[in-house]
Order: C-alpha cells, then structure tokens, then sequence
C-alpha cells in the first residue's frame, strides 16, 4: 500500500503492507500523500548502473501490490485516491444541503446523491430505458436510422461514428464539424481482426449474448443478436484506420463539403442526422476517415434492419450502463474491466459516482475542489519552471546540429506561441441551461451527455477559444493540444509526488518539470511538428530538415520497438513486443522532456547545493526524482491491452529506455559505458 512509504523508512513498510486500505473517502484522507523523492521506495541492492528503474522503484513495486479494484496502480495513484477523496467530501456536503448555497452546489450534490442511490435505481429496473428501447423497437426501416442516430448521439451512446467539433486543420482561428469513426466497443480494431485477440472475441461474444439477456430475450434470441453485433462491429473495425496510420496528420485531414460526404455514404439520410442531432449549418466538415464512411455505407446496404436494431440496443445500454441496475453494470464490469483488464473487484460505487460527476459536471465540481485543494502560489511557482524549460528549449534549437537555420527560425516560432494553461480555467462553464433530478441517475446522465455534445456543435463556425480547457482543474496529468498549440496543467497535477512547494528544486524538476518539458517537446514530436505556431496543418520544414528528424526519430523506433511490453513468466512465447511506432511520440516527448527540464534545473540555485541527508548529489535527486514518478504495476492483461492501444511506453521503459539516452544521468551515477544504463550509441531527437 502507498502509505507506507509516508514514514521513509522500509521497516515500516513490511509492518503496514497487511493494513486495510482506504475504501472510504474519510480513510482515504487520512493518508498523507508521498513525497516527491521517497528513499524508502529504492531498492539498495541494486546496481543503478544496470536497472535503474529496478533501482529507483523496486523496494516500493515489492510492497505495493495491486489493489483489487485497479488494473494499473502507480506510486502518484495514492495522489488521484486521496483527490477523489476531496471531491467525495465536497459532494457529500453538497447532498447534504450544507456548504454554498448555489445552483451548480445544487446540482453536483443531486446528481451525485442519484447516482450513489444504487436500491433507487435497480428497484426502477429497466423502465427509466424503455422509452429509448422502443424507439428502436418501432423503427421501421433503414431510412429512420440517421435521426434515431443522432438521437443516440445526443444521449451519449456511440452507434456509426461520432460527429463533433473541432479546431479547423488549415484556418487555425475557426472550429468546423467533424465526422470520425466509431461505433465498435473493443479497444482497437485488432481486438476483432487479429488472432493475438482470439479469446477475447469469443468472451466478448458471452458478454453480449448475456447483456442481451439481460434486456430479456431468451437464449436463442440473446445468441443471434450477439453473432449480429459481432458481425456489425467487425465490418466497422475493418473499414477503420489503425492508430499508427492515425498518427500521421495528414491521414485524418480530409475536409470536404456535406455533398461530398453525402456520396461517400448515400444510404444515411445525413440532413435527418444534422437536424436531430441540433448542428449549426455549415458547409463543409473535416471527415477524419473517409475510407470509414465508405465502409459504413457498404455495411448500411448489406446488413438487416433486424441486425442494426440488435446494434442499437447494444449500443444503448453499453453507453449509459453505469445508470443501469446493478446486474449489468456487474455484468459490464466482468467484461470489460475484469476480463480485459485484470481487475480483480469493481470500484466502489462512491468512487464510480465521484468519477461520473467529474466527467459530466466538471467545471462546476472543479471550482469547489479548487477553492479547497488549490494554492495560488504554487501556480507562480509553476510559471517560472515553465519560464525556464522554454528558456532550455529555444536554446536546444538554437544549437541542434541536424536542423538548418531556415527551419530553426520557424521552430523558434512556434515555440514562442506556446500558451501555458495552469490550475483551472479562467472561466468556468455555464451548466444553467442544464437540469439535474434528484433521483432521475439516468436522466441525468442523458440530459448531461446532450448538454455537452450541443456544447461541442455550437462552435461550428465560431472562432475558436484558446482559453478552453479539455481537462478539469482536480486532474492529475497534463495534456498539449497541437492544434491550439497550448498545455493544460491542472491544479490536480501540482501536489505530491509530482510536486511540492516545500521541497527542492531537484525533485520538483525531475519531476513535474520533466512532465512540463515533455508537453511543450510535443508540439515537435512525430505528430506535433506538422503544425506551425498558430496550430495549421502547414509543412514549416526543409525537406532536408523532415528527413533528419525522421533519421533521428527511427533511432527511437528502433530502440522502443525491442522492448518487450508484457513479460509472461508462465510461457514465454506470449511474451507482447512495444510497438516503437505508436509510441513514438511519447518517447519523443520523454526523451526531450527530460533534457529540457534538467538543463533548466543546472540553472537553478539547488542544482549547486551539497550532498542530502542520504547522500545523494542534486543531480543524482534529480534523476531518482524522475524515475520514482513511474513506479507502476499493472495487471498482466491491463498490460496486453496497454500495448496494442496505448501510446505511452511501459513505465519502466520510460525510466530506462529515455535515460540511457542521457550522458548526465551516466555522469551523475558514475556509469561506465558498456553498463546496461550507458549505452555506446544515444538516441535524440531534440
Ligand atoms: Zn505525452
């Protein structure tokens, strides 16, 4: 458990492993959250010059099992339970009636409360979705598919595709809509087409057979609807773009006008779709995937109105489960989370509420969580890390051997139009036109999930809105946008372990200040250097400038793709290699993240100070600071699927694979080359 590391010292740990842990907000408050650089957590027996993550994180990976209800649990997963904690006071109080009096306090307080009223819900059985059933039940032909559809859409199931907004790819300034492909609920396409993915398929078939079941038909009839999704779903995997080919900028950017869309797929009464679903008119759209649309459209002419009334009703209650009774959501949770994901136990339903909460209400739960959790002076803080770390880029650029000075200056650029977005957003969404029920879970979730995409398509044809945010404020991670050219770090993401306000400059910028480096390295990795400085798809390179960056990126390919992602210690032969191309981003981003953030750090007065209690230089600090921010264990299958969909390196690798890149960090631990950690040959891109 991660409390044990609280007192720093590894006896105490073995004493506390058999402790309860925290499955109710107050226990889950009373822990203090773990320090930024946790000595206790290094395993002492090891060389850091052979296995520094081993090093860095193996006391702690020993002592701190999975709990049941994760599949993935980090050293920092004890800063996101104890947030959660936060926000479950802050909703408790709320359904109480107590706190502020205002309309959102109101609203966040009944939607929880409703969504925490499990008996409530499962003694309303499937009433509150007959109304949704029956829609389905009655559709008479195929020409009533687009506005049942939108219908769909709007309420938060994903049947087809998904249709939204977006930041126009070549007129930065404006949001147009956007059409893309959707509409299969295993993880990746592969999970349908690929044999690795065998088994999966044939519980994920069980799965339906026994939701369908569960909607009460018999047996027979559960089995054929089954065969009928799986039969929908494989020709919408196989008419979609794997994720490598998605992270090429120009594979998804395909703008074209309604007409034009109407050809690729003539069955879909697409003005019935528009109409329903409450879009602005427009012209033209950015349709990521037209091959999708083309197999869409084939599928539409070729599977039965009977099939597609199986998809939709499967559609519908996979999208809105969590409002179900208990049985599906159990049944869900078997599936998806257990099956796929290694999860022993479900979360506890307050969590699952608080998480809900957060995902349909967020700006009006993240300005109470800010007003309690958040400290002004730690955005300053951050400020002037993020000063230091674009100071350490520009002259990075400045100095790159393989970048000629014409494409320099327009890096330069960019690099200068990054905007930096701290804590939480400088104004907070307006949910007045939203209407929350006590007591109506499901209502409320549709009424939510309609609010939002009504909200994402009333910007079509609008100058778009830099200062938005995609994250709410008690997030612990930070995102870059490419298109907007802009890093959201949330005030979640400023507490410890990645960040304290009473520690040293070494442990604050191995870690939060690497996380900073690594977003704004992004906006120049694979993906993000095909956007100039305002966010346009505009090719801003020298062609001989792109063919070294390439040169340089494939070092990385390589050096990621060797890796093995999933060991399996029972057979071997199921071992699961990384895929060095869909991480190739994530690594860019790590690899140049770190440098970035410690050559600010050399900058800073903590980088002079002596030697700390332990005996550790700030140097040495910096990197176990570093390491320790990606101490993980993750369930084996959690890992299988993490390596097929997940763009982020193993945690790991993470440590490993970007330090072995890096000669200060062999300088600070006195590696010779030839040692595992001090490789002859070093990979970097920036
Ligand atoms: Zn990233």
């Amino acid at each position: 458990m991660k409390r044990i590391f609280r007192a720093g010292v590894v006896l105490a740990a073995a004493a506390l492993t058999s402790a309860p842990r925290a499955d109710t907000p107050v226990d889950a408050l009373k822990k203090s959250l773990p320090p930024v650089v946790d000595p206790a957590a290094i395993d002492q027996s090891v060389d850091p010059c052979i296995d520094f993550y081993q090093y860095a994180c193996g006391v702690w990976l020993k002592a701190t099992p999975i709990p049941p209800d994760q599949q993935i649990w980090w050293r920092v997963s004890d800063l996101d339970e104890h947030t959660r904690a936060v926000l479950a006071a802050i909703l408790e109080e709320a359904a109480a009636g107590h706190g502020p009096k205002t309309e959102n306090r109101r609203k966040i307080g009944d939607y929880h409360a409703s969504c925490l009223d499990e008996a409530a819900i499962d003694a309303k059985g499937l009433k509150p979705f007959t109304p949704e059933l029956d829609r389905i039940a009655v559709l008479k032909n195929k020409k009533g598919l687009a506005g049942l559809t939108a219908h769909l859409h709007l309420i938060g199931a994903t049947p087809f595709f998904s249709f939204s907004s977006t930041q126009d790819y070549t007129e930065a300034t404006m949001m147009i809509a956007q059409a893309d492909q959707d509409g299969f609920a295993l993880p990746d396409r592969d999970y349908y087409l690929a044999d690795e993915f065998k088994s999966e398929r044939a519980d994920y078939r069980a799965h339906l057979a026994r939701m369908f079941g569960l909607l009460g038909d018999g047996i027979k009839k559960a089995k054929a609807e089954a065969d009928a999704v799986m039969r929908v779903e494989t020709a919408l995997a196989k008419a979609a773009m794997g994720l490598v080919e998605r992270r090429e900028p120009e594979n998804v950017h395909h703008k074209m006008t309604l007409a034009e869309l109407a050809k690729l797929m003539p069955s879909f009464d697409w003005k019935a779709y528009l109409v329903g679903v409450g879009a602005p008119a427009f012209t033209s759209l950015e349709v990521s995937d037209p091959g999708f649309f083309k197999g869409l459209e084939a599928a539409l002419k070729s599977v039965s109105l009977a099939d597609w009334k199986a998809y939709l009703r499967w559609t519908l209650i996979h999208g809105l489960v969590s409002s179900a009774p208990k049985v599906f959501v159990d049944e869900d949770f078997a599936f998806f989370d257990q099956r796929l994901g290694g999860q022993a136990k479900i979360k506890a339903r307050w969590k699952r509420c608080v998480d809900a909460t957060d995902e349909q209400l967020g700006d009006a739960l993240g300005d109470a969580y800010v007003e309690r959790e958040f400290r002004p002076e730690a955005k300053q803080r951050v400020l002037a890390m993020t000063r230091q770390i674009e100071k350490a880029m520009e002259a990075n650029i400045k100095t790159l051997d393989w970048m000629s000075s014409k494409t320099k200056v327009r890096a330069l650029e960019k690099l200068a139009g990054v905007a930096y977005k701290i804590g939480y957003p400088d104004k907070w969404r307006d949910y007045s036109k939203l209407e929350i029920v006590r007591g109506d879970a499901l209502g409320n979730m549709e009424r939510a999930s309609v609010f939002e995409l009504r909200r994402q398509l009333a910007k079509i044809g609008k100058p778009v809105d830099r200062g938005e945010w995609s994250m709410t404020a008690p997030t612990n991670d930070a995102s870059y946008d490419l298109q907007s050219n802009t890093i959201e770090i949330p005030a979640g993401v400023l507490q410890p372990p990645n960040f304290d306000m009473k520690t040293d400059d070494a442990a604050n910028y191995g870690n939060l200040g690497a996380l900073i480096g690594h977003e704004l390295t992004h906006g120049f990795d694979d993906e993000g250097r095909h956007y100039d400085a305002r966010g346009n798809l505009q090719d801003w390179w020298t062609s001989e400038d792109a063919r070294a960056f390439k040169v340089h990126a494939s070092g990385f390919v390589d050096q990621y793709g060797a890796y093995v992602a999933v060991t399996n210690s029972s057979d071997p032969s199921n071992e699961v290699q990384m895929d060095g191309a869909l991480t190739l981003g994530e690594n860019i981003a790590d690899n140049g993240g770190i440098r970035l953030s410690y050559e600010a750090f050399l900058r800073m007065p903590g980088a002079k100070a002596g030697t700390d209690s332990l005996g550790y230089t700030p140097a040495q600090r910096f990197f176990l600071s570093y390491a320790q921010g990606w101490c993980v264990n993750r369930t084996d299958e959690y890992a299988k699927e993490a390596a097929k969909t997940d763009p982020h390196s193993p945690g790991k690798c993470r440590v490993n694979g970007v330090l072995v890149n890096m000669l200060a960090f062999r300088e600070a631990f006195a590696c010779k080359v030839g040692t595992p950690m001090a490789r002859a040959r070093v990979n970097r891109v920036w």
